[in-house]
């Protein structure tokens, strides 16, 4: 249970995650949430608060990583794993992620894709205080096609009527979020990345069947032309977004226009460029270079063409959010930092534009920004501080030092204590 205290440092984030407020603390309440962030020098009457002097850190509000997979772990082979395991297994892979992920400085996390019998029961019991673990949003199983895209976690569904009971469904087991797969994926080798899984038309039912039940939808694809059919749509949120053409031996089709569209109807992407990322680091160290998958194997897209890519769409106004397929190999539940060192070292992100992309921003696609991504009074006291000044070295992110999920600490000075 929360109790009213006091947390101060050094360097505080202000409430625009562009600045640092010196030697401030972050008073919270008994419900947990921020009550104020004042000037340590200056805090009047603090009798009935604990006092957590955390030093010369600097604290932020917590992370938002946008994009897991609970029911997988990122040193074994994914397929492997969801083809062979038992939900029972799954259920304890979930819960050793979640305390990773919030011991990390992960304090909101939204889960794309895994099981039902593993996510639901798993962010239940978080919110139940059985468990330890980020605050957790959820789709439950993505809707694909048979044989599609993670067909063996989804929900197998290939007309237009299929799709709209499928939303249904998983409204009624507990998604706060729909993930439906657009394109082909390269983890599914019954699938094809360069290829789309369904018309515009199923996936505007999707849309229209999720907003009427009070949901969003975040959808899949590598593929132009799915792309093309998610902003027909007006899906809200893509991931990936590769703009795989369809002709095998041509690597890219990217249509500046169509991502002017993406920006001008305000659509996120996800750019899952952190996994990217800690995967050449991973193979700079001597990890083997992963399968490719034989739709793509012919002409695959460069890492400098991506980056051009994603680069040019930012200047045109697309908003990226910071997810970063956790789960699938190399991105592990305690790298939600890549996001933002991806975001600064191959985007040209300030370091504060990408603090503010892994928490306000991101809590804003999420729709949680009323409650979180910001130290703001009123928000919930989660916090997570770093050594070091992360607007100097993007870096310093990765190695939380100090994590408060709604007021009550679970990490000081670097010591776990859940
Ligand atoms: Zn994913």
């Amino acid at each position: 249970m929360p109790e009213p205290a006091i947390f101060k440092a050094s360097r505080v984030a202000n409430p625009n995650n562009d600045g640092w407020l010196s030697d401030h603390a972050v008073i919270t309440d008994e419900a947990g949430r921020i009550e104020a962030v004042l000037p340590s020098a200056n805090l009047g009457d603090t009798s009935g608060k604990r006092t957590h002097d955390l030093g010369d850190v600097s604290l932020l509000p917590g992370l938002v990583e946008a994009h897991s997979h609970l029911h997988v772990s990122p040193d074994f082979d994914g397929f492997a794993n969801i083809t062979t395991e038992t939900d029972d297994r799954m259920v304890m892979r979930a819960v050793g992620a979640a305390r990773k992920a919030l011991l990390s400085g992960v304090t909101t996390m939204r889960d794309i894709g895994s099981r039902n019998q593993v996510a639901f029961p798993v962010r239940d019991a978080i919110e139940a205080g059985v468990i330890p673990g980020p605050r957790l949003l959820l789709a439950g199983t993505p809707i694909t096609t048979t044989a599609g895209h993670c067909w063996m976690f989804g929900t197998e569904a290939d007309t237009l009527e299929d799709v709209v009971k499928a939303v249904r469904n998983q409204v009624k087991l507990g998604a706060n979020v729909i993930k439906i797969m657009a394109s082909g994926g390269n983890f599914t080798p019954t699938s094809n990345p360069r290829m789309t899984q369904y018309p515009a038309e199923t996936l505007r039912a999707a849309v229209v069947e999720a907003e009427r039940l009070g949901i969003y939808v975040v959808a899949h694809s590598h593929a132009t032309a799915g792309i093309r059919n998610c902003i027909d749509a007006g899906i809200h949120q893509i991931i990936h977004c590769r703009w795989l053409s369809s002709d095998p031996t041509v690597a890219m089709d990217y249509d500046p226009e169509d991502a002017s569209r993406l920006a001008d109807e305000g659509r996120w992407v996800d750019p899952t460029i952190g996994l990217s990322v800690l995967g050449a680091e991973a193979r700079a160290a001597g990890a083997p270079q992963r399968q490719i998958h034989w739709g793509v194997a012919a002409a695959r897209p460069s890492p400098e063409q991506t980056i051009e890519v994603l680069q040019d769409m930012r200047a045109r106004g697309v908003r990226y959010t910071t997810g970063l397929d956790m789960g699938m190999a190399f991105a592990d539940y305690d790298k939600s930092a890549y996001n933002a060192i991806s975001f600064v070292e191959s985007l040209g992100y300030t370091p504060w534009e990408a603090v503010s992309a892994s928490t306000s921003v991101t809590a804003e696609a999420l729709r949680v920004d009323k409650n979180a991504g910001s130290l703001q009074p009123g928000k919930f006291a989660d916090l997570m501080s770093v050594a070091g000044d992360p607007s100097k070295d993007i870096r310093a992110l990765a190695m939380s030092a100090d994590v408060v999920k709604g007021g009550v600490p679970v990490k000081l000075d670097g010591m776990a204590l859940i």
